[in-house]
């Protein structure tokens, strides 16, 4: 499986976790059904946004693998390159395609030249072969995309058989995929926005350059939507992993990434996140419940397979295991089914570290918040600050010296 990474420029944001999440759990399935999975995600630490704001890639890739690990991805087995330790296999790359009659440089810049390559537009399933070539344009046709940018002064670059420059976006996951996968991968993966241009310049280049197909299966994920509008940098609407993670925890978001259909839309709100939550408790609640029954639940096994095998539909399987956690919960049953299940989907019962972030003053504060409203006899809003702060890890204990807390685990 090859999985089109982040650009590193800034924190990432919970569309991107969503891509990440999907595909992450797409490989726990094909293992926990043995397949044998070899699983590259790249990152691209060189681009123009990443120029644009001064040389941030190192501390933004950082924080990334920080993200990373807390939504849970299987980090030790996958591989993660950066584009910029893999010029040689990029450069390369493009010489053949220059080689074969697919690439043209002008300038100091190389083309991949679209007409050059009959399947183009298969898999947005249109042909885009109408050239409206813009006036000044080095380009010979209006589709070519580049391959190599000439380095303007200053900008970082790298040494090329046509001068300083560095890579265009598509022909680096094109190198990294066949370094590290071969000419043919079976899984190729990555938001709905990347099906073109992106995906279908690499089948360009990828196919010419190795005379093989490139991909047996294109799976796109959905956006995650703020007011139905996609979550993005560029607009400005978007939440960070890392806050979101703050407030709720990173179990809370992976489960909510998977709670709907990777192919659906989904949209991203406070109420969202609240419902997310108060469903992972509800599992986590019956697996601390740890009930001593043993009970056959093998059903539950059979059409949890059965939802992830309808094209990995996650939103269906995290229901299965909720009537699991009925069932379990009635019967006082062993909860091993309900952690079997929610493992596969990569959905774990620790706290994170962020957790703990809340710090024993705003507790206090809370605490306090609490008394007063019982005073006033608003119940409702001492409830909420409980369920608050439990959402937070945190149990309040009422005992008669006052309330005490203590942190969940
Ligand atoms: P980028 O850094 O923008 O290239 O994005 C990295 C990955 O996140 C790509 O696979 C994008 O398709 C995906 N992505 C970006 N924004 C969203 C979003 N709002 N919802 C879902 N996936 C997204
Ligand atoms: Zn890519």
């Amino acid at each position: 499986m090859y999985v089109c990474g982040p650009t590193v420029y800034d924190y990432l944001h919970v569309g991107n976790a969503r891509t990440m999440v999907i595909f992450d759990t797409v490989r726990r399935y094909l293992e926990y059904i043995d397949y044998e999975v070899s699983y590259v995600q790249n990152f691209t630490d060189i681009d123009d946004k990443i120029i644009a704001r001064g040389d941030v890639s190192e501390k933004f890739l950082e924080e990334a693998l920080t993200d990373m690990k807390g939504l849970n991805l299987l980090m030790g087995k996958t591989k993660n390159p950066r584009v910029t330790e893999e010029m040689e296999e990029i450069i390369e790359m493009i010489d053949v395609l220059i080689k074969k009659g697919n690439a043209y440089e002008v300038n100091g810049d190389v083309y991949f030249h679209v007409p050059s390559y009959e399947g183009y537009g298969a898999l947005k399933k249109q042909d885009e072969h109408v050239s409206r070539l813009e006036e000044n344009s080095l380009k010979k046709h209006s589709s070519d995309f580049a391959l190599w940018k000439n380095a303007r002064e200053g900008e970082p670059s790298f040494e090329s058989p046509w001068g300083q420059g560095r890579p265009g976006w598509h022909i680096e996951c094109s190198a990294m995929a066949k370094k590290y996968l071969g000419e043919t991968i079976d899984i190729h993966a990555g938001g709905i926005d990347l099906l073109f241009p992106h995906h279908e310049n690499e089948i360009a280049q990828s196919c010419c350059a190795n005379d093989a197909d490139f991909a047996n299966f294109f799976m796109h994920n959905e956006f995650v939507n703020i007011n139905e509008e996609k979550m993005s940098k560029s607009l400005g609407n978007f939440f960070t992993i890392r806050d979101v993670a703050e407030r709720y925890s990173y179990e809370i978001i992976r489960f909510f990434l998977l709670s709907s259909h990777y192919g659906s839309k989904m949209n991203f709100s406070d109420e969202a996140m609240k419902a997310a939550s108060a469903g992972y408790e509800r599992i986590r609640n019956c697996i601390e419940a740890d009930g001593k029954n043993e009970e056959d639940f093998s059903e539950y096994r059979r059409r949890f397979e059965e939802a992830m095998e309808d094209d990995f539909n996650t939103a269906n399987a995290i229901a299965i295991i909720f009537e699991l956690v009925s069932a379990v919960n009635k019967l006082d049953a062993r909860p091993s089914l309900v952690i079997e299940l929610c493992e596969i989907l990569g959905i774990n019962f620790k706290f994170s570290e962020y957790k703990a972030s809340i710090n024993e003053m705003d507790i206090k504060d809370f605490i306090e918040q609490r008394e007063q409203a019982k005073k006033n006899k608003d119940f409702a809003l001492a409830d909420k600050i409980r369920n608050d702060l439990k959402e937070q890890g945190i149990t309040l204990i009422d005992t008669r010296e006052g309330t005490k807390y203590k942190y969940e685990s």
